[in-house]
């Protein structure tokens, strides 16, 4: 059965110096939490700290991007074995701000996680809708093209370890959250998608996030819709008693 991750996305936020008060606070406060899996997903140069910080708790490192090359001539990239090497377990592939402001696209998110599952790590894939495409109505289409092509030539054993994150764009550091409806509805197509793609049993072992404003208050809601498998977590994930309750949510679900 899959698991329940909740995974904060530190963004370029946190200096290395404030990064092992950060990862300890979290893995401290949620240490007694066994239905939920934890990650901190940092800025690269602040993993080693964090890997290190977390070594020994239940807390997984992750990064927030990764080349899709193993090694080569590309000047201020990072690649997923280097990842791994450095202890992460996660990377974020295709974030929308990756995808607005680093010209990443369908295509090279796909090549993205193909390299991080060949390297071992858990692509946590991030897909969502801008408002106009809400408002065209054309959600559900979209993210269906976004997941098969995010997923396109890989085989099921390894696809059934990826991590998928519903993050609509108008609702990522708006402080604008989709409601539990709207993140269950998109959530539940992403799982009939995987379905489609790979049957019923893959579609099962697939974490589905929501990400987008999850907070303390709206975090349980979200969390009791039956897709949604845990959260993305942005802005929230810097303050640690707001994050430790986003994991409780989780816990109890
Ligand atoms: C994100 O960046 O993945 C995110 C969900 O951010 P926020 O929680 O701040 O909306």
């Amino acid at each position: 059965m899959r698991k329940k991750i909740i995974a904060g996305n530190w963004k370029m936020n946190v200096k290395p110096s404030e990064t092992a008060a950060l990862v300890k606070a979290v893995a401290e406060a949620t240490k007694a939490y066994t239905n939920v899996e934890v990650a901190c997903c940092t800025p690269a140069i602040d993993i080693p700290v964090a890997v290190a910080a977390a070594e020994g708790t239940h807390v997984g490192i992750g990064a927030e991007n990764a080349h899709w090359e193993a090694s080569g001539a590309y000047t201020g990239e990072i690649s997923t074995g280097m990842l791994l090497d450095a202890g992460a377990k996660y990377v974020i592939i295709g974030h929308s701000e990756r995808r607005q402001y680093y010209n990443e696209t369908d295509f090279t998110v796909n090549k993205k996680v193909h390299a991080a599952v060949n390297a071992g790590l858990i692509p946590i894939i991030c897909v969502g809708e801008s408002l106009e495409q809400r408002e065209l109505g054309v959600t559900m289409d979209l993210i269906a093209y976004q997941v098969k092509c995010a997923l396109a030539n890989l085989p099921a054993e390894k696809a059934r370890h990826v991590v998928i994150a519903y993050e609509p764009l108008w609702a990522i550091g708006t402080g604008k959250t989709a409601t539990a409806e709207q993140a269950g509805e998109v959530c539940q197509e992403i799982r009939t998608v995987i379905r489609k793609l790979y049957g019923a049993h893959v579609a099962r072992s697939v974490t589905i996030q929501y990400g987008g404003s999850m907070n303390a208050k709206n975090a349980a809601e979200l969390l009791a819709q039956p897709d949604v498998d845990g959260g993305l977590i942005g802005g929230a994930s810097l303050k640690p008693a707001d994050f430790v309750q986003i994991i409780s949510a989780a816990n109890q679900e």
